[in-house]
């Protein structure tokens, strides 16, 4: 298709960065949004988180990637207009979205606030719309959101460190609460002292839980004890440290975004400790059967959020002063800050100052 069609697909013309290929590389891109429909809201989109998701996506790791590809999905931004039939949203209001956008509403999911778990679920990138026109996510200079999928950026939450809550919050805000490792006084720990690793942190002291950070990284550990607040730090390749703290753990939820030994894990929990699966590598992870059976453990997974849980759980990071650790670039700097990303060289997120720096 000629780069002109992506222009005139829709009514208003927007602008963005996109992947042209599996070398995951981005570069302006013109293309277009749908008018403002009855229930949609439009932004323009302030500032944009980079998830690690979005490198997978970029380069097509997970087999699904559909080209040119815009990601972003930890988007904020302020709204500039609303549809006839938007009841919760209006102009000027501070919004975000996060990683979906559309889901069938009426299945057992939809129905029990788990649009997550839709099995017609729209992600906010590269994904067919309702409309069949393919989904573009928030590298870019505005969004268009049916109002379901929008959510209300308390007043309290400055924009741009707000706008990893959006993914790397819910996702780790979720599982705590769904497998029961936020009461107080439970010790959970957190692997990978990432975008998602750092939130899982902060999410879980809040709650009132003790956290202990299992890192590759030596080097993150005075800042994850006296900054972040966790309560002990073991470096994972460190046999010792790991043979100390076996059976200790009610939960520990694994953040991790390339292949790695879950063995370890497993045996850091206690009898029917529950390991959680959250970062994505892009081959199947070994499981070794045994140590689940001598210990009655659980090993699941999760996926972000529904939409009333991430609103629950921004207004709970409001409460309680919870954003994210960031680093903001401008959006030239994508390619070198997935770069870094990949090394783990960020402390602990890249957000993209969209409204200042996204220019045609
Ligand atoms: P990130 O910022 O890159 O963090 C991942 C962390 O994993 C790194 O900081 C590093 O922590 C650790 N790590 C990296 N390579 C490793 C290796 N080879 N062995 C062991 N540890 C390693 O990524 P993120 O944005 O937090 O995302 C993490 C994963 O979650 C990605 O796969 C992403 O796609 C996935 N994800 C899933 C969902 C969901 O709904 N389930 C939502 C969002 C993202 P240390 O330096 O501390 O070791
Ligand atoms: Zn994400
Ligand atoms: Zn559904």
């Amino acid at each position: 298709m000629a780069e002109k069609s992506y222009e005139e697909e829709h009514p208003t013309r927007a602008f963005g960065w996109a992947a042209r290929d599996q070398s995951g590389v981005l570069s302006p891109f013109k293309f277009s949004r749908r008018s403002t429909g009855e229930k949609d809201v439009r932004f323009k989109v302030l500032y944009c988180g980079i998830c690690h998701s979005d490198l997978h996506m970029a380069k097509n790791e997970w087999g699904t990637s559909m080209y040119p590809l815009v990601p972003g999905h930890e988007i904020v931004g302020e709204v500039t207009e609303v549809g006839s039939k938007v009841e919760k949203f209006k102009v000027g209001d501070k919004v975000g979205v996060g990683c979906m956008v559309g889901s069938c509403h009426s299945c057992d999911s939809c129905n029990s606030d788990l649009e997550n778990y839709c099995p017609k679920m729209i992600l906010t990138y590269s994904t067919k719309y309702h409309d069949g026109t393919t989904t573009y996510g928030g590298y870019s200079d505005s969004m268009v959101t049916d109002e379901h999928f929008v959510v209300r950026i308390p007043d309290n939450l400055p924009l741009d460190a707000a706008a990893p809550l959006l993914c790397a919050g819910i996702t780790v805000y979720s599982p705590l609460r769904f497998f029961n490792l936020d009461k107080p006084g439970m010790h959970v720990g957190v692997v990978g002292l990432g975008g998602l690793g750092h939130v899982a942190v902060k999410f879980a002291k809040a709650m009132g839980v003790k956290v202990t950070v299992i890192s590759t990284s030596p080097k993150k550990k005075q800042e994850a004890l006296e900054h972040l607040g966790a309560d002990s730090f073991l470096v994972s390749r460190d046999q010792d440290e790991m043979q100390a703290a076996m059976g200790t753990m009610d939960g520990v939820i694994d953040t991790v975004s390339a292949m790695h030994p879950i063995l370890p894990l497993i045996s850091l929990l206690k009898t029917q400790g529950k390991l959680v699966l959250v970062g994505a590598p892009e081959k199947p992870l070994e499981l070794p059967v045994f140590p689940l059976i001598m210990g009655r453990k659980i090993v699941g997974g999760s996926c972000i959020g529904g939409m009333k849980e991430t609103q629950e759980m921004i207004d709970f990071a409001a409460k309680n002063n919870i954003t994210a650790d960031i680093e903001v670039i401008s959006m030239d700097y994508v390619n070198t800050a997935m770069e870094r990303l990949l090394k783990t060289d960020v402390r602990y997120r890249f957000v993209i100052d969209i409204g200042n720096t996204m220019k045609i």
